[in-house]
């Protein structure tokens, strides 16, 4: 059997479009654009079989009635989302068997960023959109922060070799925010000397693992004495709870210059 390999398409300032292939057949997950998209399957000969899309927003679904439309192939999506050209509306627990992306992917329901937000999981890597980012998270724009944790653990509780593929390079920023929550972590010191150089090197810093993620990304690590002291001082009180230190954590974020 021939080796899935997942390749990053850069578009707009920072977004990833993953495109998975076997050599013949490709499969694009949120294709904001249709253009790199098209750009890369022609540079390499690929045919497109299907489109992943993980929520609605324009960054992740502008290319794509343009692709299905050239390709005449499926298109996947969140049921609970209105999103133009779906030909499958997917589920918690639905399972994909798409020709060039090997074995069969999971939905995962992960709200928070956006209400029906999903992410695709499975052969040893997650396809997660906006939900988990590197060493952060999405914005909360559609569901709560209690969504948000929920959705958060459920990545987190994929096995720890699991490669994970957001849709944006966001990770230094997300690091120099990090080590302000939780500057006693060595394992997010490591972290930052090892993307930095791939930055330097004009490397993607993705995918990451969900054991980087665990060991490092402050919006996972709720139990994490040290994240619960700056974030309660930050909000100048007694955080207790995952939800609520998440809470903190990702309001002090947004303003984090
Ligand atoms: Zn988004
Ligand atoms: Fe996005």
């Amino acid at each position: 059997m021939t080796q899935v390999q997942v390749h990053p398409v850069p578009a707009f300032e920072d977004n990833y479009l993953w495109v998975a292939e076997d050599g013949r057949h490709a499969a694009v997950v949120d294709p904001g654009d249709e253009a790199p998209v098209q750009a890369f399957l022609e540079a390499r000969g690929l045919a497109l079989s299907a489109i992943l899309v993980t929520h609605h927003h324009g960054d992740h679904v502008g290319g794509v009635e343009w692709l299905a439309g050239r390709w005449r192939c499926p298109v996947y999506g969140p049921a609970g989302e209105k999103i133009d050209g779906l030909t499958h509306r997917l589920a918690e627990g639905d399972r994909i068997t798409v020709p060039g992306l090997g074995p069969a992917l999971s939905v995962l329901e992960v709200p928070g960023h956006t209400r029906g937000h999903i992410a695709y999981a499975g052969d040893g890597l997650v396809f997660c959109g906006d939900t988990l980012f590197a060493c952060g998270c999405g914005r909360l724009f559609e569901g709560t922060p209690a969504q948000m944790v929920a959705s958060l653990a459920k990545l987190a509780a994929l096995p720890p070799a699991t490669r994970v593929y957001c849709a944006h390079e966001y990770t230094m920023s997300n690091i120099r925010f990090a080590l302000a929550v939780e500057p006693g972590n060595a394992a997010l010191f490591e972290r930052s000397e090892r993307d930095a150089a791939a930055r330097a090197a004009g490397r993607p810093t993705l995918p990451c693992t969900i054991a980087d993620e665990r060991a490092t990304n402050p919006f996972l690590r709720w139990a994490s004495p040290e994240v619960i002291a700056s974030a309660s001082r930050h909000a100048g009180r007694a955080l207790a709870t995952p939800v609520e230190v998440f809470t903190a954590v990702r309001e002090w974020k947004n303003t984090f210059r």
